[in-house]
């Protein structure tokens, strides 16, 4: 099988598998859109995904993902930034990247803003950076290093308001490992409830990998982010 036979193989699989967690939890079919993970898998991957019909793409290291959108720049993807986020690199970061994911501290909003206004200025795409601010759903992570605490999601909501290159579009969250993914979701579904009160325009939920989507769709992801399922293992790759 070649790799694209093997990748449309496995994208089909995963288009099923959200279909099918839609019929479930009564969502109209396309509810849910997909964003392929592709971090350490080679822009070559990339183009074969741009080519199956996928327009989403997440990267979770920034050296990984500047080089891939900068190889495969004229593809029209939407580049969704995922990982842990370093404050020194964010300006960097909002130079290529469509949507950031992982926004869970306000001392990230300034450089987002300072590069998002750089691009913008520099005759970049004419529209605001979308975030995402990364929630923490694990009780036991004391510093929260999987995401802003539930108590001061409010806080950093407010923040990102302060800046004109900056839009709040929803909300991220990664299921603690250990615990059932339905669950942990079913906390992040009660956060945004009380979210979407103060923000009723920021209506992305990203929730769900390749071992828990099904979970994530029955509490209202509107995307899924899919890396194994589709590419396979990393471990194997590196
Ligand atoms: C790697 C990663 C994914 C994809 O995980 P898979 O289990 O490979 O589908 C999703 N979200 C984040 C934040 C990731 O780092």
């Amino acid at each position: 099988m070649s790799r694209r036979e093997e990748i449309s193989a496995n994208l089909g699989v995963v288009r099923e598998r959200i279909a099918a967690a839609e019929r479930a939890a009564g969502r109209p079919e396309g509810d849910v859109s997909l964003v392929v993970v592709t971090k350490y898998f080679p822009a070559t991957d990339v183009e074969i995904l741009a080519d199956l019909g996928v327009r989403d793409v997440g990267e979770n290291r920034h050296q990984e993902a500047e080089a891939k959108a900068a190889a495969t720049a004229g593809l029209d993807l939407r580049w969704h930034y995922i990982g842990g986020l370093q404050s020194n690199k964010a300006a960097a970061v909002a130079g290529y990247a469509d949507v950031v994911e992982s926004v869970d501290r306000a001392k990230l909003l300034a450089p987002l803003e300072r590069g998002r206004a750089a691009r913008l200025e520099g005759g970049g795409q004419a529209s605001p950076l979308d975030v995402l601010l990364q929630v923490s759903l694990d009780a036991a992570d004391a510093d929260h290093r999987a995401g802003v605490a539930p108590e001061q999601l409010a806080g950093l909501a407010e923040a990102v308001a302060d800046h004109p290159s900056l839009r709040l579009a929803g909300l991220m969250a990664v299921a603690p490992l250990g615990e059932d993914p339905a669950v942990a979701f079913a906390r992040l579904a009660e956060m945004r409830d009380g979210f979407l009160r103060d923000h009723p325009q920021a209506r992305t939920l990203s929730a769900g990998m390749s071992g828990d989507l099904e979970e994530a769709v029955a509490i209202g992801a509107t995307h899924v982010r899919v890396g194994s399922a589709i590419l396979g293992g990393r471990e194997v790759i590196k």
